[in-house]
């Protein structure tokens, strides 16, 4: 089994890497080379602003390419509950902006020919507990009336349609779900925007931003310096760098993912017919789907650890457990890949973005960013292009976690608590 991200290891290498030492000034210095970073990076050079940006390690290495391959509508947490805490148009704003930001996927892999497998395939959430179809019930009613009249609630008998797992206990489909190769089409949404005149530089950590006037910043990497009208932070769950205003606000929680030997045929059809995407209802649940290759990826929490090699693959043999537990019929399927990567978790589980002391950001997806990310790069680089625009994730207000400066102590407890709501649920 190798301990690495299946996307990286099968993608094609990035190869519009800019060349020579960096240049003097830009219009915009992005930090960070995710789908964030990236993306916003593209439309800018769409917009003929010169930008550069400044990634610490290589392209497409952190979360955009470590995560479980699904690009699914709809906000991550139960609507019922998050309409109780933001109200209904707030949340319906949110929910629109995934739907948005779905949409906008799907357009760029049409319009930049990224050959990366996407398809609209539809979400499902499985109820893991007989009393979860309660709450699943709320939300589709809500939901079907509010924001998505094609919601469908599933009962245990269509699950099972479904899924080839006697796990369940219904289960709530979102039919504008979609899926893609992750690292296929992070390298494509890089390749689009180096030909649009980014200039992209992997290996250039951003170690100090000093303030100038306004928004302009003198922006310090190890390889040198360069002023930029505007900044972007683009730098996902990071404790690399001199931000520590935004590590007070994000927690990095660690997620890990096993994928499999390919499946044959009619295993595959016989473990997931329609070929979805899949969450479980679980706090410390599952998430799972497959690949073009008939692979099956399988991800969750497994542990609240970080992510390394030793650690990822502890996890790996937790969740190799989790998966025959729910598909019996794997037992003797052999894992290919197993990795982990850190999630930019939120109080509010929900993204944040907007601009703090001259520098703008958008962060803090949550584990449900891979549309948004992308979504928001744009959102972002026509802010910074002050082009007409709305910030979905503007708020008031982004309140500090208290007690905490970068290292999540109370990461364990967590755990313990979610495990017994879980228990008890
Ligand atoms: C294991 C896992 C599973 C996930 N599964 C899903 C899923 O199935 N569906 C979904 O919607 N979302 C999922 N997510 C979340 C999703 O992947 C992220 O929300 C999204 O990729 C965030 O993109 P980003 O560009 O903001 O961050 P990243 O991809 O993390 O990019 C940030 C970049 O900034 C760079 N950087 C950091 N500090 C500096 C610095 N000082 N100088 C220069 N560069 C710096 C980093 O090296 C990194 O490359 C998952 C995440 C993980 C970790």
């Amino acid at each position: 089994m190798k301990l690495e991200s299946f996307w990286q290891a099968t993608a094609p290498a990035f190869s519009g890497t800019a060349t020579g030492p960096l240049p003097s000034q830009a219009d915009v210095v992005v930090i960070g080379g995710g789908f964030t970073g990236v993306s916003a990076a593209l439309s800018l050079a769409r917009s003929g602003l010169s930008v550069v940006l400044l990634e610490s390690g290589e392209v497409m290495s952190q979360a955009s390419s470590r995560n479980g391959g699904h690009c699914n509508t709809g906000v991550a947490q139960n609507f019922a509950s998050l309409v109780a805490s933001q109200g209904l148009e707030q949340a319906s704003r949110f929910y629109q902006a995934f739907d948005d930001a779905v949409s906008y996927v799907e357009q760029l892999v049409q319009d930049e020919q990224i050959d990366c497998d996407f398809r609209l395939c539809g979400k499902l959430k499985l109820a893991s507990k007989a009393t979860h179809l309660a709450g699943l019930r709320e939300a589709a009613e809500l939901m079907r009336r509010t924001v998505d009249p094609e919601i469908e609630l599933l009962d245990k008998a269509a699950v099972r349609q479904e899924i080839g797992s006697d796990n369940f206990h219904g289960g709530l489909l979102q039919k504008r779900g979609g899926q893609m190769h992750m690292g296929k089409f992070g390298v494509g949404l890089a390749e689009a925007a180096a030909r649009s005149g980014a200039k992209i530089y992997p290996h250039h950590a951003v170690t100090r931003l000093e303030r100038l006037n306004g928004y302009q910043h003198r922006v310090h990497t190890g390889q040198g310096e360069i002023l930029a009208d505007k900044v972007l932070m683009a730098t996902g769950c990071s404790n690399v760098g001199p931000f520590p205003w935004f590590q007070r606000r994000i927690v990095p929680v660690g997620s890990f993912i096993v994928v499999t030997e390919a499946l044959e045929e009619g295993l595959l059809r016989q473990v997931l017919p329609h070929n979805r995407t899949y969450v479980t209802s679980l706090n410390i649940g599952n998430y799972f789907r497959s690949t073009a290759d008939r692979r099956l990826v399988f991800g969750g929490r497994a542990r609240f650890a970080v992510s390394n090699p030793t650690s990822d693959s502890r996890s790996g043999e937790i969740l190799r457990q989790a998966m025959v537990q729910m598909f019996p019929q794997l037992s003797n399927t052999p894992l290919a890949y197993c990795w982990g990567g850190m999630v930019d978790m939120t109080a509010d589980r929900l993204p944040h973005a907007g601009e703090q002391d001259g520098v703008f950001y958008s962060l803090g997806y949550s584990g449900h960013g891979t549309q948004m990310s992308v979504w928001m790069g744009r959102v972002m680089a026509d802010l910074l292009a002050e082009k007409q625009t709305e910030n979905p994730w503007q708020r008031a207000t982004w309140p500090a976690l208290p007690g905490y400066h970068g290292k999540p102590w109370f990461l364990p407890l967590a755990g313990l608590y979610y495990k017994a709501k879980d228990r008890l649920s």
